[in-house]
């Protein structure tokens, strides 16, 4: 038989699934982490909530693909309707819709997390290594030339012209064709996804990965996660089929992604109530965009995203009174399929069927805000154990985001857009660059601009006490002895560029805590 992942059609006789390390979740996270692990031989398994789709079943097609990569397609959103979650549930979660972006976390921001934030072991060194593995094992470099379409090349000329600091951004990719279809799942494999990496590397080494079974809740005994039980999920109705398995595992790692671990782990009575910062400190990166109709066409949705960026923005600027002056985000041209290009525009008027008429003219940019630590926001769960997220999109957060969308605009125009939409309500429209004075006066309130939020994390904040934290810095739960998180939710702040390469690179050195859990080591990387 075909070395693929167990699905709902395989559970009728299962009723208990035994393994030294149980990890539930597929993504960057949780399945770099199980690679690692089975690298060792260790007995490794994965639950994973959603299908397993395999590159040759993508069709892409903009909306079937939606409902297979795209968690409830892309419509869920915060508490009070302000922010789209975007996020994968499906064998090699997130990572099957997003856009292989590769950034290294800074070392400034590792610094902080180190000394502001008590979390050791994650330094630039100990990184480094690490780093090299993982951008070896996911092919990642620049893009040539030839992969630029035309929005990326307009928009890298443009940032030159602008003077700003912008440069090419490494991608996972091999042997890309440029059909631009990255964000529903690449139907050739050649995009790095945990799909076609680290999930078939760790099953060809042992690991096993049960889709459609959805973790729900353990057993305690003292210090220690006992058994956890898990719902069969019937992949034909996304819903709970009524069945039930019992996972026994020596050690258990919660790599369920950003919005999803805190809401878990809340669920869990005894952690809710021993762990203050549980959901806390979360951030999610919001996201803008700003539409811009060119005189030539563009087609926006051929090619890979974002093949240059701007990342001279990327720390904030104050002044000498520590006022928020410019900057805390970064910037890459936008690459939108027509579906959802469609519920960016604000409106169901001529105006809005007017920019949809002109679709292959239109281009864009997009960025989005490295979350202010002092206006994080926080994941609860409500009495049936729903996730609701709440983010206050505070003061200084309001400023970063109108400035951002003041340069997406200015970029927008510098590469010789004649008309510049904003995805608010109104539709606000720009024809100038003089006309920029129009963003202060745009409310940032539930639902009024079109902002999404893919890059979550916090809300089991790595620390060193109960007090304010989740998990100690390798890892581990405060307060128990076998549960372990990895993935960005363990994140202090958010990491100031795209996540999945900092995310990975987190759950190699937890692997190794789990594996000296177990009486083993991973093997030295070459270089550490
Ligand atoms: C459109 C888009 C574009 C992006 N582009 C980039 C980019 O270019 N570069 C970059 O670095 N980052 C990018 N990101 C972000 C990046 O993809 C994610 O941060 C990363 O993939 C998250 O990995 P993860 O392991 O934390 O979580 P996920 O990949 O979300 O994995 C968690 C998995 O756990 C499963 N799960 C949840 N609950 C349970 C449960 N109870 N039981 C069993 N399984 C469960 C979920 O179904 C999911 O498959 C993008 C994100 C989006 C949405
Ligand atoms: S652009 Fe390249 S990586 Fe993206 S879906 Fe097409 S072939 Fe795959």
């Amino acid at each position: 038989m075909a070395n693929i992942p167990h699905q709902y059609t395989d559970y009728d006789s299962l009723d208990t699934i035994t393994a030294e390390v149980c990890v539930i979740g597929s993504g960057c996270g949780g399945a770099t982490l199980a690679y690692k692990l089975a690298e060792e031989g260790i007995d490794t398994v994965i639950l994973e909530k959603g299908g397993y789709y395999p590159s040759s079943s993508f069709d892409n097609r903009e909306l079937n693909q939606s409902g297979k990569v795209d968690a409830e397609r892309g419509l869920t959103t915060s508490n009070d309707g302000s922010t789209y979650l975007t996020y994968g549930e499906l064998v090699g979660g997130t990572s099957v819709h997003y856009w292989a972006d590769s950034y290294r976390t800074p070392g400034d921001r590792l610094a902080q997390w180190h000394d502001q934030y008590g979390v050791a072991g994650h330094g630039a060194a100990q990184l480094a290594p690490i780093f090299d593995d993982i951008e070896k094992r996911l092919h990642v470099a620049e893009m040539e030339p030839f992969y630029y379409n035309r929005m990326n090349a307009l928009f890298r000329d443009a940032v030159h012209a602008l003077g700003w600091e912008g440069a090419p951004v490494k991608q996972a990719r091999r042997g890309c064709a440029g059909s631009g279809h990255c964000m529903q799942g690449c139907a050739i494999g050649a995009k790095q996804s945990q799909l076609v990496t680290s999930v078939p590397a760790a099953m060809a080494l042992g690991a096993r990965v049960y889709a459609d079974l959805r973790a729900e809740a353990f057993a305690f005994e003292g210090r220690r996660a006992t058994q956890l039980t898990a719902s069969v999920i019937d992949r034909r109705r996304n819903r709970p089929s009524g069945k039930q398995i019992v996972v026994k595992a020596k050690h258990f790692v919660v790599a369920a992604g950003g919005f999803n671990t805190p809401a878990f782990l809340l669920s869990q009575r005894r952690l809710r109530e021993a762990l203050p910062a549980l959901g806390k400190h979360f951030g999610m990166n919001p996201t803008v965009f700003a539409h811009g109709l060119f005189p030539e066409p563009i087609t926006l949705w051929r090619k890979p995203p974002a093949c240059y960026g701007v990342e001279g923005f990327r720390l904030p600027r104050h002044d000498a009174a520590g006022n928020y002056v410019e900057g805390g985000y970064l910037l890459v041209p936008n690459q939108i399929q027509p579906g959802l290009m469609g519920y960016s525009v604000g409106g169901f008027d001529d105006g809005a069927a007017d920019w949809m008429a002109n679709l292959s003219h239109v281009g864009g940019a997009t960025g989005w805000l490295d979350d202010c630590p002092d206006e994080l926001g926080e994941i609860r769960v409500d009495p049936r154990g729903q996730r609701e997220l709440a983010y206050p999109y505070g003061p200084t957060t309001q400023k970063m985001l109108r400035d951002l969308l003041k340069k997406i605009a200015t970029v927008n125009f510098q590469a010789g857009a004649t008309r510049v939409m904003l995805a608010d309500l109104r539709r606000t429209e720009l024809t100038s660059m003089d006309q920029l004075g129009a963003i202060d006066q745009i409310e940032v309130k539930p639902g009024n601009l079109f902002i999404a939020a893919p890059h979550p994390f916090g809300g089991c904040r790595m620390g060193q006490s109960a007090r304010d934290s989740v998990t100690d810095s390798s890892h581990r739960v405060h307060g128990l002895d076998n549960l372990f998180v990895a993935d960005p939710s363990v994140f202090p702040t958010g990491p100031s560029v795209d996540p999945s390469i900092t995310i990975m690179g987190f759950s190699y050195i937890a692997a190794g805590h789990v594996a000296q859990a177990l009486g083993q080591r991973l093997a030295p990387l070459p270089g550490a």
